[in-house]
């Protein structure tokens, strides 16, 4: 069920870019819907995930990966059909408003804020809807924050001098999102997610603007992303790129996610079914003793392509914060770079 609230669906638009992006998203058989919100912040209070806030623009996702565990939020909107997740897609079009509030409200003083948990602030949509630049605009006028962005897309590099506005004021990092380099793989897991070659270069872009960037290796399909020679070849390239540092996560499948998974293996990839039914038919994560043994093999693996061995906390933790105080909207602090003077503001 559609929010009643809900404007349904938007086919008109002004601007002639946007116009065709319309049209684009229809034929692909894409809706949009407006979806009204007066929080776009939630609390995550989750103490084993390096992030206290999430932000999410949108609501489903169109890069529509096989694999997706946030399909579950399609359920809350009683849309039970797993592809209604990546055909109908929510906007929050009143995203800016609401976070400007948080921000002057100094609800966001501490802990990190996660920009693209449950979809992609950087999907197809964005381009006509451009939401999360307006949330990096917010953020750009921000000093003392710690945030994180992240993303399967190269339109990130549309937004590269806020994001570089945002890492000399605030603690940034993107995180990319890219499980194999394996261009056939990739194509039938995250069947309208950029190439990865896309997510390489976007990475490199980044970096060589000064902005933190890791690489995200989840989730690792076992049996299929796992293989030590290929994750070595993916690790290599995002290290070249300027990749800080890779985390990694084995899939999970909860009901709504499974819905999806379970028929595609069998008929996709029907020589993987039956390990995944092994693994996962009675239960959403993968065995412990798995989890033990990939993990080992990926440590070593990472040190071998030149990442740092350090422990997954939250970036608020890995940089030593100034007091957190907000400068919204201040013209003043315009190029002033926050984080090297030790201080949110400038003495008048
Ligand atoms: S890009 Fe992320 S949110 Fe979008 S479908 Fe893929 S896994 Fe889900």
């Amino acid at each position: 069920m559609i929010p009643k609230n809900a404007a349904l669906p938007i086919v008109t638009v002004s601007a002639e870019g946007a116009r065709a992006s319309a049209a684009q998203a229809l034929k692909r058989g894409v809706e949009f819907y407006e979806m009204p919100v007066r929080e776009i912040v939630n609390r995550c209070t989750n103490s084993r995930l390096p992030f206290e806030w999430t932000i999410n623009p949108y609501r489903g996702c169109e890069f529509g990966c096989v694999y997706c565990y946030a399909r579950y939020t399609h359920e809350f909107l009683e849309l039970p059909d797993p592809m209604d997740f990546e055909r109908r897609i929510f906007f929050k079009a009143g995203a800016a408003r609401a976070l400007a509030h948080a921000l002057s409200a100094g609800r966001l003083d501490e802990g990190t804020i996660a920009l693209g948990t449950a979809t992609d602030p950087y999907q197809p949509a964005e381009r006509r809807f451009k939401l999360t630049r307006s949330l990096l605009e917010l953020f750009a006028s921000a000093c003392g924050l710690s945030l994180s962005v992240t993303t399967k897309s190269h339109l990130i590099v549309r937004d590269l001098e806020l994001l570089r506005s945002i890492s000399r004021r605030s603690t940034l990092t993107v995180n990319f999102s890219l499980i194999t380099l394996n261009r056939r793989l990739q194509r039938i897991l995250e069947p309208r997610a950029p190439r990865p070659a896309l997510r390489l270069r976007a990475l490199a872009v980044l970096s060589a603007a000064g902005i933190r960037c890791n690489l995200l290796v989840m989730p690792v399909i076992p049996g299929l992303t796992d293989r030590e020679a290929a994750l070595e070849s993916l690790l290599k390239a995002a290290r070249r790129a300027g990749a800080a540092q890779v985390w990694w996560r084995s899939l999970f499948l909860k009901p709504a996610a499974a819905r999806r998974f379970f028929p595609f293996v069998r008929e996709k990839l029907p020589e993987l079914a039956q390990e995944i039914e092994r693994l996962y038919g009675s239960r959403a994560y993968a065995p412990r003793e798995y989890e033990q043994r990939f993990g080992e093999t990926f440590g070593k693996l990472k040190l071998a392509c030149g990442f740092a061995d350090e422990p997954r906390r939250s970036p608020a933790s890995q940089a030593a914060q100034p007091q957190r105080q907000f400068a919204l909207f201040d013209k003043n602090l315009r190029g002033f770079d926050c984080r090297r003077a030790g201080s949110a503001r400038p003495s008048a």
